[in-house]
């Protein structure tokens, strides 16, 4: 479930004591600064949750509210005001660098809707040989033959261009794979975004699914990548 739904209890501004929801960085009612609410991160840009996002509207605002943060306009302010300029900002910027991401803001409102996936970012974990996809089981399996090949080439100082040649070519195809995860992931998106709750569940194991592929395509050309040396 969303936090936003938790959210609606208001909370009692410090300094004018007019009760606002915990959704917002500045006192709608005296403007002074709030300690970093409790909210989601498109709360933080006053936007509903969505993965079809107005970008220039996220960006505008941004840019709006790490003015209002500047710590040049808290330097006569009270102790308390200073600690949460730097923790708004420190939310803003997260909140900020995972919506404008695509990949990261799908993976933030999947977890927000309680969906459990892997992590993109977690370190330099190798490709795992037992998660291939099912359909991509032979091409994997022949891909990871050439690696291999093309690295014991390497260290002998051997340049095997026919090699190179298809490593490229499988390259090539894995790119074109990834792109069509992407853009099964966009159709995805206006699924979860304008079908309704009724399509949400469906769109969102969807998306789980084609993460996954994603993350798994996109360590497969990293190794070939590497071992391409590109
Ligand atoms: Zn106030």
């Amino acid at each position: 479930m969303l936090k936003v739904l938790d959210s609606a209890v208001p909370i009692a501004c410090w300094s004018c004591s007019i009760g606002h929801n915990d959704f917002t960085l500045f006192c709608p009612h005296c403007s002074k600064i709030q300690p970093p609410p409790g909210c989601d991160y498109f709360s933080v840009f006053g936007m509903e949750p969505r993965l079809s996002l107005d970008l220039p509207a996220l960006e505008a605002e941004f840019h709006r509210l790490s003015r209002k943060l500047h710590p040049d306009r808290f330097a006569r302010a009270l102790e308390n005001e200073k600690q949460w300029s730097l923790a708004d900002t420190a939310l803003l910027n997260d909140a900020y660098r995972t919506l404008k991401d695509p990949l990261r803001r799908t993976e933030y409102l999947l977890k927000l809707e309680g969906a459990e996936i892997g992590e993109e970012h977690s370190g330099k974990n190798r490709v795992d040989p037992s998660r291939v996809p099912a359909d991509l089981l032979e091409e994997v399996f022949e891909l990871n033959m050439q690696l291999e090949e093309m690295r014991a080439a390497r260290k002998m100082g051997e340049e095997d261009l026919e090699l190179q040649a298809s490593l490229t070519q499988a390259k090539q195809k894995f790119q074109g794979l990834l792109e069509i995860v992407d853009k099964d992931l966009r159709a995805e998106w206006t699924a979860w975004d304008d079908g309704g709750q009724a399509a949400r569940p469906a769109a969102q194991n969807k998306m789980v699914a084609l993460l996954d592929r994603r993350r798994y395509l996109s360590n497969l050309l990293r190794d070939v990548n590497e071992t391409l040396g590109d």
